[in-house]
């Protein structure tokens, strides 16, 4: 059952809100608080004596930034002294209910707040004043708070347009309802029990010490071929840096330099490179490299080689540049039935580096099957993160009722993470910030099992516990199933 209050200060804002709760089974309470800052402490003090699990304020507010709009949403990080450590999960799923939803910092005075008054709150850090918020949400004491206010004037739609602004701000407010029930549903104590290894991989924090050393070196702009590791923060903060990130290399201005990413490049693309006069850095990860040598040795010795690998993907189509009269790709045993070698003695077979280890086991066993003397790597291409990550990530599943993975949707390691979870009966999602959590996978689910893919920065995961640690007490636990110490030295360009 619901144990959940909304406090809105005005009757029309508590229609609205139970307008947007209509249809639900066990709605949250709707309490009308009153208006102004005196009845929101009065409130605030009887609240303290009520019996509730958590608690939400809901309401128009005043914008004070003028790139807000009237009928969007702020989902308050800080009322006054408390604080909504979940906002994030609240504006991810307000967002994805097509709302326009900004988190920050809401602010109460006791007065309609004039033009010079919100220009002075919001350089002071704020994005929204109301005059009941803070008293309300301080009542929440220890217990989950959450405050969504929804705007119905800004710098630019001042005062004097209140009505329509008002009228747009309940309509986001009626629209807001149902998130804000699945936000109380979705709280509750619980635990994270955090995979060890997780999060960055020797390669990829090379890799992006590279694209630093290079802009810190040569200055901006830096270009890179293809994302320098597959992940969305990764990127954009090093786009934010001065790195400018292109498809192919025509990209590039002649003369200038360019980064090769992590996943390695053929060498077609080295030679077009060397005949456009670029100057190249190359971060291809040295466990990738291995396997471009592996390619190269097996082809010159008229070996088939098999590559196991996953179709499109940046690291299989550099590895299969290196020898494409010899190499074939081969994703499933259906597809080992299919190969017609030159010489069915003389197969080998690699591995893509970010391969989950049972799917490739699958593949490489029915070559073995197929062709007996296939010849296979000195070591396994498999790197030892990915092999690593995803033992780390079976044992917290097999704890969890529900795995979160921190990682882009093009990052083949995180979905492998993914997949590994699944494969052993254990819900998983991959998610690229704590926005991505959609608060139904957490309700009803005590023990969350938390990891990130090797391109996936650390900075995430503790995103991830702080907003979970906004829905109820949380502890935190690891469990670590081996630890790392590889690190890869820089190319001598970067080097000083
Ligand atoms: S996942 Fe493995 S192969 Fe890929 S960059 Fe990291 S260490 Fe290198």
């Amino acid at each position: 059952m619901t144990d959940a209050i909304i406090c809105a200060p005005l009757g029309v804002e508590a229609r609205a809100i139970r307008q947007g709760l209509r249809g639900s089974a066990d709605p949250p309470r709707v309490r009308r608080t009153g208006y102004g800052t005196r009845r929101a402490a009065d409130q605030a003090g009887e609240l303290k004596a009520d019996s509730f699990g958590q608690l939400a304020v809901m309401g128009v507010g005043a914008g004070l930034t003028a790139d807000l709009s009237p009928g969007d949403l702020v989902v308050a990080t800080e009322a006054g002294v408390a604080t909504c450590p979940s906002a994030p999960l609240l504006a991810g799923e307000l967002r994805r209910a097509g709302l326009t939803v900004r988190t920050g910092r809401v602010t109460t005075v006791d007065h309609l707040v004039r033009r010079a008054e919100r220009a002075t709150l919001a350089a002071d850090g704020s994005l929204l004043a109301d005059m009941e918020s803070a008293p309300l949400a301080a009542a929440a004491g220890d217990r989950p708070v959450a405050v969504i206010r929804a705007i119905s004037d800004t710098p630019v739609h001042p005062v004097a347009g209140i009505v329509s602004g008002g009228l747009a701000a309940l309509r986001s407010l009626r629209a807001a309802a149902p998130a804000v029930e699945r936000w109380a549903a979705a709280c509750g104590p619980r635990q994270v029990l955090l995979a060890g290894p997780r999060s960055f991989c020797a390669g990829v924090e090379r890799a992006i010490e590279i694209v630093e050393r290079a802009l810190e070196l040569q200055g901006k702009p830096v270009y890179v071929r293809k994302q320098i590791v597959h992940n969305t923060r990764v990127v954009g903060d090093l786009e934010g840096r001065g790195a400018v990130f292109v498809d192919e290399l025509d990209q590039v201005p002649d003369g200038a330099t360019v980064v090769f990413s992590a996943h390695g490049v053929s060498p077609m693309v080295r030679a077009e490179a060397s005949q456009r006069g670029l100057a190249v850095i190359d971060a291809t990860c040295p466990l990738v490299s291995k396997v471009h040598a592996e390619a190269r040795r097996f082809a010159a010795d008229g070996y088939t080689v098999a590559l196991i690998g996953h179709e499109g993907h940046e690291e299989v189509e550099g590895t299969l540049g290196e020898a494409p009269d010899s190499m074939v790709l081969v994703q499933t045993p259906q597809d080992v039935a299919k190969l017609r070698p030159r010489d069915g003695d003389r197969v080998a077979y690699l591995m893509q580096t970010t391969l989950s280890v049972d799917e490739a086991a699958e593949v490489s066993g029915a070559l073995r099957d197929r062709f007996p003397a296939v010849r296979t790597p000195g070591s396994d291409d498999i790197c030892y993160a990915t092999t690593n990550r995803q033992a780390a990530v079976r044992a917290v599943a097999a704890e969890s009722g529900l795995v979160l993975v921190a990682g882009s949707a093009n990052s083949s390691n995180s979905v492998r993470l993914v997949e590994a979870c699944e494969r052993n009966g254990t819900p998983a999602h991959l998610i690229d910030s704590a926005e991505d959590i959609q608060l139904s996978w957490l309700t009803g689910v005590s023990t969350i099992g938390l990891t990130a893919g090797a391109s996936a920065p650390p900075a995430v995961v503790e995103e991830i516990i702080s907003a979970l640690s906004g829905l109820g007490p949380l502890s935190v636990s690891e469990r670590v199933t081996t630890t790392e110490s590889i690190r890869f030295g820089l190319p001598k360009e970067v080097r000083q």
